[in-house]
């Protein structure tokens, strides 16, 4: 399992794509069937073929829609094995990408739990939050990258008691913070999906909402940074080890 991690955050995907797969691998995807779990809808059937229901692995893979478009860009491959579960697959295709993109690139030294100096750019935390209303569980997902787009560190922690996804986020954030200290970044940007609260966190004001007891501490970490944003994401770009096609089909499959 750590294996599979570490080859994804080696791939060096944008965040976003990164998270993306990080949360098809927890099925913490709002498919079909995830949703009827929920009560959220009664039909899970794919709107697409209409002829199966609509879980992460008929997403990303069996549906004959999807196998169009991995034809399309020409990764015929990925639907081969069709036996395969969820977690089997995606560590199968993950490590034939993984070691395609590692013939092609020239090596790169990450450096995970990087300390930094007066002199190291500015770097970008980004934080998502999946939020499982059934077991009130909530798990935080981090990437930091710096200006040139290295990799510096990873991080993901499953919290326990969450009421809603607006608290999920909200201690996504808080943790966001708390790796950014801990790895004594000075300067850094907070990047998530949620306008709430990244809202809160600029704002100077005591929070009174429901989220008032995280914002307040995020308030008061606020001085032990030199320099911080916090902002929405707003990431579309592509990536130089990933073509736009890839991303496309990766994000296409997304309900969110
Ligand atoms: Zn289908």
């Amino acid at each position: 399992m750590k294996e599979f991690y570490k080859k994804l955050w080696g791939l060096e995907l944008p965040p976003k794509i990164a998270i993306t797969i990080w949360r098809i691998s927890w099925d913490f995807i709002p498919n079909f069937v995830n949703l009827r779990y929920r009560r959220i809808i009664s039909n899970d059937r794919c709107p697409r073929c209409c002829s199966w229901e609509e879980d992460s692995l008929h997403i990303f893979r069996d549906c004959p829609a999807t196998t169009e478009v991995w034809r399309l860009v020409h990764l015929p491959w990925v639907v081969n094995n069709m036996n395969q579960s969820l977690w089997e697959w995606l560590t199968w295709v993950l490590k034939r990408e993984y070691e395609a993109v590692r013939e092609i690139k020239r090596p790169v030294i990450m450096t995970k739990f990087f300390r930094a100096q007066e002199e190291v750019p500015r770097t970008t935390v980004y934080f998502d939050a999946a939020f499982d209303s059934s077991s009130s569980t909530s798990a935080t997902g981090l990437v930091i990258w710096d200006l040139t787009e290295n990799l510096l560190a990873v991080k993901s922690i499953i919290h326990n008691n969450i009421p809603s996804p607006f608290v999920a986020e909200a201690h996504a954030c808080l943790e966001g913070l708390k790796l950014g200290i801990s790895l004594g970044l000075q300067s850094i940007k907070i990047m998530g999906d949620s306008k709430t609260v990244i809202k809160k966190c600029q704002a100077n004001l005591p929070d009174k909402s429901v989220l008032g007891a995280i914002i307040n501490d995020i308030h008061n970490k606020k001085g032990v940074f030199k320099r911080l944003f916090f902002n929405t994401r707003t990431d579309r770009r592509t990536h130089k080890h990933i073509d736009s096609q890839k991303i496309l089909l990766l994000e296409g499959g997304l309900l969110t």
